[in-house]
């Protein structure tokens, strides 16, 4: 099949019917119809279908053995293969200026990097590298939309999964039987997880797991209708909207949900590792998946800068604030944070090198100071907006009052500087989706935890980082006597 059309995507999500709980109801019927994921279905679709678009093909899709397959599942060779799957990843990301973290890009370049390093996986067992190499195959030939899961439930975080009050309560290994292996628990969080035709549940690259952790510690891919794989949705912030009213949300709320295993059986052939702490704990970084991942989301923070600064330079321009200094300081603010992104990525590209599987790899240390340095990026730029936006940010009637009596009103007191009322007024509540609604905060809250917890992931860049020369230098000059 390779590379599939939006209408695939959409026909094979409500083919495959799974259990999705939102709002106190199991969702039936066609996913694709339900107000809480219509909206960002069709946007998903969108990206797909410009991987058949003529005037895209060739920057969204790669060609193999007569078929094209979408250019996230290509392996790359060379710096020009990383910078061609870096434009394609750039076009996904600003089609919804960043605010979709989950394009399939995500995880496909985590599965294609997992299935070079296969003698990783052989480590635990050989038939653990056959099965991630074929599971590439397969993910890509289907072009599979892939969610994944790696957080235990937030309920004592004093103590490790072993020690919970209950040994069921985070995912776990309870049966293995001719078939495969049975997992009892539950993990959160699974962003896109109903919209998502499979789901990989993974080792966290933060939370180490030791020896009493083994029947914790797995990596095996399902698909989202395995029987007994339950999701547990979140309030969407789709509140079924216009795109007038809700610019954003009414087109990329990704949805977060929590999964449970009833007793969900693993087939054998989607066991990729097992009861292997040690190799699990060290999977993304020893396979260089976190590397492939970083590299996508930093595109995903390009787009999601450069969207900010356009949405601050056009709030400036719409209320005539551009004279004043501190206003000069804060869009700068965002070059600075559009620039210093840029920059990481360029350095990435630039010191790439081929890996010890034959992978193209990004250099690690830019994408690693890039994605430490986001968490604290975005909520300041979303802060941006809001001082820059002040009370424009409530004066933001919706739709139906632009359709009422009190249009005259709205036409008079809403206007811009040099723009009518009704281009004010969608521009200020595409900020407001951006800097105040649920949909806007949950972003913040997403850019804030959804690589790991901040204050590990500061300490882990501490101790891996070689801080070995820039001390020895301190040392010469200390040793001088001159
Ligand atoms: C919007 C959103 C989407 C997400 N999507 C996904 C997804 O698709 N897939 C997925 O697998 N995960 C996802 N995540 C989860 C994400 O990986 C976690 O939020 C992150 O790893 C932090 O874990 P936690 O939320 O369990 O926080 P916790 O670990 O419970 O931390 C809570 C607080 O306690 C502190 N704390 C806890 N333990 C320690 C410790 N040992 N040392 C120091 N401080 C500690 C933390 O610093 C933090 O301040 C998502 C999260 C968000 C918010």
């Amino acid at each position: 099949m390779g590379a599939k059309t939006g209408a695939e995507y959409i026909g094979r999500l409500d083919s495959q019917p799974r259990e999705v709980w939102i709002h106190g109801e199991r969702v039936e019927g066609q996913i694709s119809e339900h107000p809480a994921f219509r909206g960002v279905i069709r946007s998903m679709a969108r990206l797909y279908d410009m991987q058949h678009d003529p005037a895209l093909r060739d920057e969204m899709t790669y060609e193999e053995n007569g078929q094209r397959y979408g250019l996230s599942w290509m392996i790359p060779r060379t710096r020009e293969d990383l910078e061609r799957r870096g434009r394609m990843m750039r076009r996904w990301a600003k089609a919804s200026f960043g605010m979709m973290g989950r394009t399939s890009d995500y995880l496909n370049v985590a599965i294609m990097a997992m299935a070079q390093a296969s003698a990783y996986f052989a480590g635990n067992d050989p038939r653990y590298a056959e099965n991630i190499r074929n599971y590439y195959e397969y993910a890509r030939e289907q072009d599979l939309t892939l969610t994944h899961t790696l957080i235990s439930p937030q309920v004592n975080r004093a103590v490790s999964a072993s020690q919970q009050k209950d040994p069921y309560i985070v995912a776990r290994v309870v049966d293995k039987n001719a078939r495969g292996v049975v997992i009892r628990g539950a993990r959160l969080l699974a962003t896109q997880g109903p919209i998502a035709d499979e789901i990989l549940v993974f080792p966290s690259t933060v939370l180490r797991g030791g020896p009493e952790d083994a029947p914790y510690s797995f990596a095996f891919a399902i698909p989202s209708s395995t029987p007994g794989l339950r999701y547990i949705c979140r309030e969407s912030f789709d509140y079924g909207r216009s795109h007038f009213d809700h610019p954003l949300a009414s087109r990329f709320e990704e949805m977060d949900a929590v999964v449970v295993f009833d007793d969900v059986l693993v087939p054998w052939d989607r066991v990729f590792l097992l009861e292997d702490a040690e190799r699990c704990n060290n999977l993304h970084a020893a396979t260089h998946a976190v590397v492939h991942m970083a590299y996508q989301v930093l595109h995903k923070n390009i787009a999601k800068a450069e969207f900010l600064l356009g949405l601050a330079e056009s709030i400036v321009d719409a209320i005539g604030i551009g004279q004043f200094q501190h206003v000069q300081e804060k869009v700068a603010e965002i070059i600075l944070a559009l620039e210093t992104m840029k920059a990481f990525l360029r350095a990435s590209e630039a010191d790439a090198e081929l890996d010890e599987y034959g992978v193209m790899t990004p250099a690690w240390a830019p994408l690693n100071a890039a994605r430490n340095l986001f968490p604290k990026t975005y909520p300041r730029l979303v802060e941006i907006i809001q001082q820059l936006g002040a009370s424009g940010l409530m004066a933001i009637p919706t739709e139906a009052d632009v359709q009422s009596p009190i249009r005259g009103d709205i036409e008079k007191y809403l206007q811009g500087r040099n723009i009518g009322a009704i281009e004010r007024l969608k521009l200020f509540r595409l900020a407001w989706d951006t800097a105040l609604s649920s949909f806007g905060n949950r972003q913040v809250l997403y850019e804030r935890f959804f690589f790991g917890d901040p204050v590990r992931m500061y300490g882990a860049l501490y101790q891996s980082y070689d801080k070995s020369r820039a001390v020895a230098r301190v040392r010469e000059f200390l040793a001088q006597e001159e």
